[in-house]
């Protein structure tokens, strides 16, 4: 069979390739272009994961497009309905049309002499290899790996004669009710899980070894609501995104300015849900300064509830081993558990897990920077969706699409056939793309496309800025380079001119 070449190729039909389908197919109408995903269907982490209560943590006229506004009634909204929205826009822009699904991109090959990507993808079930070519790769495979979650080994894991699951893996037909159930975690996903699977079991244990900064957040917008009445839609939804984008920042830099009031105001925000006499700084005052880590949000304050009710409880201590019934603590307490979840995290992993390479020479990813935050430095035609870990994803992916929209535009009306964000080897000081220290971003720390000192290769963990760098700032810096014959490779444009005069 002939290889089916496109302008560009998307890998991935999350929430990102779906807006960067959305943003190609509006902003660079001429542009054939392919979404090659590794599963069955649509929407990525809001198809994969399926435990109870799954929902987001971020409200959703930030977390959905900008394009398509959110119309449920709940602004932190559950998994499905997200899921919902993913698929509905995909099939209202006819995006889903260019889905190739169960195509798991397993290497990209960049040749300059072509100036084209030679991207193999193999069948999950069959193992089928196929070749797609594409002028420009743009990876939007989220930023974990899909086979698997993080868990570290519990000893006496062997000997526990109950269920261990892991929120990645949920079994379908699990059945907890009146059972007991010790959540291991202290993060996002546990706090969802607790109060969400309290409402079935007879006790839920949440047991985390160090606590982490919990909010409680309406779980609708009022201001939102109020605009819906009043406005459009695209006005409501797009002055509520404002009015969040512009909350969480003023936040998250009030957190960075004045960590210890903000650690003060997380404190009284969660000793103001709890009962009196609560041991509120045994298990939520975090080592941490806020937003060194994400933090974690509980709509209408759910898990709070659900520990007044009594169906849940907080444990803060390190587990010695796992037993036949259940979990005993290094204090020599013992936790009666029928269902033990290690919502422990998940495994970080770049680039889909695909191995890339440049003219025949592999590329180490963790040894790339990241360019703007998503161009890795010395691959052409190449950029990497990645989100805000401070705000919602989705602010940033889009702002990405709109950029490489620009460069291919660009290129386009220059005609150049190659860019690359070209960085001279020399030791710089730095640090990973996730600039978080949770556990699951440090364990990755080597693997990930890392930031530099300064501009441009570092990423900001803030929408305004990157408004005006990504939106408005001129394309040729200085280190983004255009080639209109990219079989001279990688040298500095000198060598071009030199060639084109001899
Ligand atoms: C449980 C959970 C809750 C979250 N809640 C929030 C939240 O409230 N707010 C927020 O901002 N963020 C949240 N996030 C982060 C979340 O992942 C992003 O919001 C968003 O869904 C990321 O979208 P994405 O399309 O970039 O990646 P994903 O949703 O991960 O989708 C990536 C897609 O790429 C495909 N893919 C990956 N590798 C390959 C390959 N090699 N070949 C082919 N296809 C491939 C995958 O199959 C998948 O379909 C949450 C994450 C999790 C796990």
């Amino acid at each position: 069979m002939a290889t089916e070449q496109f302008d560009v190729l998307i890998v991935g039909a999350g929430l990102s390739g779906i807006g960067a389908a959305y943003r190609l197919q509006t902003l660079c109408p001429g542009k054939r272009y392919a979404i090659l995903e590794g599963r069955a269907d649509i929407g990525g982490t809001w198809d994969l994961f399926r435990y109870p209560g799954l929902r987001s943590d971020s409200d959703m006229f930030t977390l959905g497009y900008p394009f398509r506004p959110w119309q449920a009634a709940k602004a932190i909204a559950d998994g499905a309905s997200i899921l919902q929205y993913i698929k509905d826009t995909a099939r209202e822009f006819a995006i889903d049309q260019h889905i190739r699904f169960k195509q798991m991109v397993k290497s990209a090959a960049w040749s300059s002499h072509d100036a084209l990507w030679t991207v193999q993808v193999q069948h999950p079930e069959s193992g089928a290899l196929t070749t797609y070519r594409g002028k420009f790769l743009y990876v939007c495979s989220g930023y974990y790996d899909y086979a698997g979650g993080y868990s570290p080994e519990f000893p006496g894991s062997e000997q526990f004669k109950g269920q261990l699951v892991h929120p990645q893996q949920w079994p379908e037909n699990l059945d907890y009710t009146d059972k007991n159930v010790v959540v291991i975690g202290s993060g996002a996903t546990a706090v969802t899980l607790v109060p969400a699977m309290a409402e079935q079991a007879r006790q839920v244990t949440m047991l985390q070894r160090s606590p982490s900064y919990i909010a409680s957040l309406p779980a609708t917008d009022v201001v939102a609501d109020f605009l819906r009445k009043h406005l459009s839609e695209g006005r409501a939804h797009s002055l509520a995104r404002w009015k969040n984008v512009l909350l969480t920042l003023g936040f998250f830099q009030f957190c960075r300015r004045a960590p210890n009031l903000a650690r003060k105001l997380l404190r009284f925000g969660v000793k103001r849900e709890l009962p009196a006499g609560y041991a509120v700084d045994t298990h939520f005052n975090p080592q941490y300064q806020p937003w060194d880590q994400r933090l974690c949000a509980v709509p209408n304050g759910d898990l709070f509830k659900a520990l007044k009710s009594g169906k849940a409880q907080m444990v803060t201590e390190q587990i010695d081993t796992l037993t036949e019934t259940g979990i005993r603590l290094r204090s020599g307490q013992e936790l009666a558990a029928d269902v033990i979840v290690t919502a422990t995290g998940l495994k970080l992993q770049a680039c889909g897990g695909m191995s890339i390479d440049v003219d025949g020479v592999p590329v180490q990813i963790g040894d790339t920077l990241a360019y703007k935050g998503m161009m890795l430095s010395n691959v052409p035609n190449f950029a990497l969706c990645v989100g805000y870990t401070n705000a919602s994803w989705t602010l940033r992916s889009d702002l990405a699409s709109r950029y490489i929209c620009r460069v291919l535009n660009y290129m386009d009306e220059n005609g150049y056939k190659m860019c690359v964000a070209r960085h001279v080897a020399r030791s710089v000081a730095k640090r990973p793309l996730l600039d978080m220290t949770a556990g699951y971003v440090l364990r990755a720390a080597d693997a990930l496309p890392k930031q530099g000192p300064g501009a441009p290769w570092q990423m900001k963990q803030n929408y305004i800025l990157d408004l005006f760098n990504l939106r408005y700032s001129a394309l040729e810096d200085g280190t983004l380079t255009f080639r209109h014959d990219p079989a001279l490779g990688m040298a500095p444009r000198v060598v071009e001119r030199a060639a084109s005069a001899a």
